[in-house]
Parts: C-alpha cells; structure tokens; sequence
C-alpha cells in the first residue's frame, strides 16, 4: 500500500549571481520526475508520495528567470510544482537533494547570446572499442565523428565561442563519462555527431536530428534545416528519443545523425573532408539559427518587437 507523506513546509524561490532555485521541503527524499512545457516554457517537477494541502504561489525579486511558481496536488501521491519561466527557452535545470530539500537549480539565458560569450559542447559519437556502425567501404562511425566535429570546432572557435569536446582522439568513453565531463564543463548547449546506420542500405539514407525534451526542440530544427539545405534526405525530426546525451537536462542539446554510413551514396558524402566541412558549416549555421530565434522570440516576450 502506498502512504502519502507530507510536505515539510519550507520552500524557497531565489538567485544568486548565477542562477536561480527552488527549494521544496520533504520530509524525506522522495522520488521526483521532471518534464518540460512550452508556450509559455515551464519547468514541471512531479514528487511522488508528497501531500499538501494548499495552493502556494511566490514571486521573488532575487530570481532573475523564474517568474512564478505554483504548486498542485494532481492525485493522491503526486504532487505537481510548475515553474513558470521569463523567457520563451529553457537553458536547462539541474535537481538535487540537499538533505531532505529537493532543489531545482535553474540556469538564465544568457545575457550576451554572441557565440563569443557562449561555451558550446561538442560530443563526438563512440571512439576507441565502440566503433559505432560501419560503411560499405569498411569505414567506422567513430573515425568520421570525430572528423566532422573537429571541423565544426574549428569553426565555432574561429567565431569566438569556447568549445568543449568529449573527445579529441580515439579514445573510449563511456555514456557515464561524458556525462560528467559535461557537467563539469557546463556548456550553454550540446551538439551530439553520430551516423545512423540501417538494415537497408539502398533505401534507406539522409539527415535527422533528436531531440528528448520539448523545450530543447528549437535547437534539433534549426540544424536540421541547415543540413537539409545541403541537399540531403530528409530523415527527419525525431522527439522523446531515447539517447542518453540527449537526457541531461542542464542545457539544451541536440543529437544530429548526419548521414546514413550504411547508405553508399551518404557513406561517399561523409568520407569526403569537403563534404564533412558543408556539415560542420551547416551545424554551425543552425547553432546560430538557433540563437538569433532566441533573441527575436525574448524580444517579442519582453514587448520590444
Ligand atoms: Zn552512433
């Protein structure tokens, strides 16, 4: 049978210089999961086995990016805590316990959206003994991944932004380790280079982006545009895919499975430095894509357009 506990009762909504927070007294750590609305963007923490009784709603001047936060008791066991975002995109939240308190670290949007006031995190797909999928030719998914980022590193860094790669060599990483470089390096965004791979390899060929949670969707479109105007197959956009890299919630990510390696024609395309330069050069624009859609959707958000 299942008992409901009670909220201990303090809770807390504030900034420091970095970030902002809000803290919800248990009685003891309970589990939680958390998702992501849009229009307007919402961060949405349900903790189950938490009880109250009453609606709570704050407003405080030292949190600089949550404008509100409410909580609901939807059923029984489950109580829903929403917090309501100043801006249009989520830049990602981190949740903890403290103790008992359960805290929902939440990152502003960057005041200078520049790509040189910015740290991008490139990840590299497989390397070392994960091989990831293989060509035609014979060639390894991991050779061509870290071909394609250290292009896209190059020209991210040629504009100025800090970049941070998962991996540099041909070395084994593991999800759980580039996991926890990331959060270490904590970026403001993550492109994720893979190749897909099918059982088919005639029909079967293009570009697709993933991405897990709604609000981190925009930046997943805008490269897939950019790659599509390379004149690729449309693979499409693909949502709640279950990636690991695509998990973390700290920043907004995207995964992008440039080509089918299994496909000859895709297989040719990737193997080709000048082609692998168009996708660095296409990741690239959509990153940009990205940020100006930011600053033009804050604006109109903030009344200025
Ligand atoms: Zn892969």
């Amino acid at each position: 049978a299942f008992i409901p506990k009670s909220l201990s009762g303090s809770w807390k909504v504030w900034g420091d210089d970095q970030y902002d927070y809000v803290s919800i007294g248990l009685n003891e750590k309970l589990p939680y999961t958390t998702l992501q609305e849009i229009n307007p963007s919402r961060i949405v923490l349900n903790i189950y086995g938490a009880t109250s009784n009453t609606n709570w709603i704050t407003q405080l001047k030292s949190a600089k990016e949550v404008k509100n936060v409410w909580y609901r008791q939807i059923s029984d066991d489950v109580l829903r805590v929403t917090i309501e975002l100043k801006h249009p995109q989520i830049w990602g939240y981190l949740v903890y316990y403290n103790g008992n308190g359960l805290t929902v670290r939440i990152k502003r949007q960057p005041k200078n959206l520049s790509l040189s006031h910015l740290t991008i995190a490139i990840d590299p797909g497989h390397g070392g003994t994960n091989l990831g999928a293989q060509g035609p030719t014979g060639v390894y998914e991991k050779k061509l991944t870290l071909q394609i980022a250290d292009k896209l590193q190059k020209l991210l860094k040629r504009a100025g932004a800090t970049v941070v790669m998962t991996r540099t060599t041909d070395e084994s990483l593991d999800m759980i380790q580039r996991t926890l470089f990331l959060r270490e390096a904590d970026p403001d965004l993550l492109v994720s280079i893979h190749l897909n791979s099918s059982d088919d390899p005639i029909h079967v060929s293009g570009t697709s982006t993933y991405y897990r949670y709604i609000g981190f969707r925009p930046l997943s479109v805008a490269i897939l545009k950019r790659m599509l105007a390379l004149g690729l197959d449309e693979y499409g956009n693909v949502g709640r895919f279950n990636f690991s890299l695509n998990g973390p919630t700290e920043y907004p990510n995207a995964l992008v499975e440039t080509l089918f390696i299994s496909n000859p024609g895709d297989e040719m395309k990737a193997l080709d430095p000048a082609f692998q330069e168009k996708i660095a050069g296409a990741i690239k624009a959509g990153i940009l894509d990205f940020l100006n859609g930011v600053k033009g959707s804050s604006a109109i958000a903030n009344g200025v357009k």
